[in-house]
């Protein structure tokens, strides 16, 4: 009979919320007036806007967020030695942050890059991008056959146990790696473990394929997870402006801006600078590689080298800047902000009449209005008309929040320069 069934189900769902309610979840509460932002889904919760923490609440554990008047907000995890002392999970007060959440997450995850055909065996490809797939604090890149996690925060880190059998059986990679940010461990109070957590991974490199060029990637010892896949739609982008230009590619790293624009975009030379030089001897390893010969790399700082490449003139007709994070706050945002635009102003100078600049930005504390009003400063000052052709961000296997704008960190515009 349909209202027994119905009633029997009501009862079960009454008998699990008891059981919820046993299992009383620790409270964080907030000031008074500071429960927007997180009503509106913003997952990261600051030491300033709260009130209270219940006494069992400990380091790493579940908790409940709600306003100073009680009422549910979301549940998270806590860590007071960090100033952001709360990462928010869900906003369902009847889902509980167990295993079958944390699966239900990375598969939703992963389902977006697998439809989009980016999860295969040869390919590279950001399958957990944290706040951005609602977990905040967990990166997984793949790299043909191979995960690196970055374990970003506590809250990740110390369940790294409970997601490690959850990673491994979705991925069946043939090893992981555990890398974690340095800034953020320190800012998080943890002591992060590093370094291969499942099967084996090569000490040299795992070779990948992007755009049909292959790149070796370094996932114990590379920047960041090894290879920098946001940028990855953007180098075909700024390659089919590039053709039969002279280009200088500034901040080359191991070289896929340089090796695209070469060969995807038939630019006449290529020029990649770089400070690292294990980067720019992988780069020159890259071009060998790909059997790509009108490139050539120099080890350098990126300010000097733009002085030294003044002296010739404006020698170049497309100019690549990906230079590293300025800042990681909003306080640092004014001071990165004049290092962006002495930047642009030196290469734009390079330029010549007509020429392409490639300008990139990837401090999330500076927002892409000012990244553009920074450079309408350029334009001014050096007195050359700038035309934005594309305003990129990255790559769509790093999608962005619109609860949480940070996760817009990323901006390349792409502009002609007369
Ligand atoms: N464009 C690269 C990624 C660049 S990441 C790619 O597509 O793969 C930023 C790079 O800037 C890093 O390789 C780092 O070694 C380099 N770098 C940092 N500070 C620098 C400086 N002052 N001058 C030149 N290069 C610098």
């Amino acid at each position: 009979m349909p209202t027994e069934t119905s009633g029997y189900a009501a009862d079960k769902e009454l008998v699990r919320l008891s059981t919820d309610s046993r299992a009383r979840v620790p409270r964080v509460i907030l000031r008074p007036r500071k429960a927007q932002p997180f009503f509106a889904r913003h997952p990261w919760v600051f030491a300033s806007a709260i009130e209270q923490v219940d006494a069992d609440c400990a380091d790493g554990g579940v908790v409940d967020l709600t306003t100073d008047r009680g009422e549910f907000v979301a549940r998270g995890i806590l860590n007071r030695q960090s100033q952001l002392a709360v990462r928010l999970y869900t906003w369902n007060p009847h889902e509980a942050l167990d295993s079958r959440f944390w699966s239900g997450r990375i598969e939703r995850a992963i389902e977006l890059r697998a439809r989009r055909g980016l999860f295969t065996p040869h390919g590279a490809t950001r399958l957990v991008h944290s706040e951005a797939d609602g977990l905040s604090g967990l990166v997984i890149d793949w790299f043909a056959g191979y995960a690196v996690v970055q374990l970003n925060s506590l809250a990740t880190a110390s369940r790294w146990d409970e997601l490690a059998p959850l990673v491994i059986e979705r991925l069946q990679p043939r090893g992981v790696v555990l890398r974690c940010d340095k800034t953020i461990a320190q800012e998080e109070g943890m002591q992060p473990r590093l370094g291969i957590a499942h099967g084996t991974v090569p000490e040299t490199a795992v070779f990948i394929e992007e755009h049909g060029l292959r790149y070796g990637v370094d996932l114990l010892a590379g920047q960041k997870t090894g290879f920098y896949l946001d940028q990855a739609e953007n180098r075909l982008a700024a390659a089919r402006w590039l053709s039969e230009r002279r280009v200088l590619d500034m901040f080359c790293y191991t070289g896929a801006f340089t090796l695209a624009a070469a060969r995807l975009g038939g630019a006449a030379d290529v020029l990649g600078i770089d400070s690292s030089k294990k980067a720019v001897a992988t780069a020159e390893a890259h071009a060998q590689l790909n059997e790509v010969r009108n490139v050539r790399f120099q080890v350098g700082e990126a300010f000097e080298s733009l002085t030294e490449l003044a002296a010739g003139g404006p020698g170049f007709g497309g100019v690549i800047l990906d230079p590293p994070k300025f800042t990681r706050t909003r306080r640092g945002v004014e001071e990165a902000l004049r290092a962006y635009h002495r930047l642009n102003r030196q290469a734009v100078d390079l330029i010549e009449p007509g020429g392409i600049l490639v300008t990139c930005s990837c401090s999330g504390g500076v927002t892409r209005e000012e990244f553009v009003s920074m450079l309408v400063g350029v334009a001014q000052k050096s007195r050359r008309e700038i035309q934005l052709l594309e305003q990129r961000g990255a790559s769509s296997d790093h999608p962005v929040s619109i609860a949480c704008p940070e996760t817009e960190y990323l901006k390349c515009l792409i502009c002609r320069v007369l």
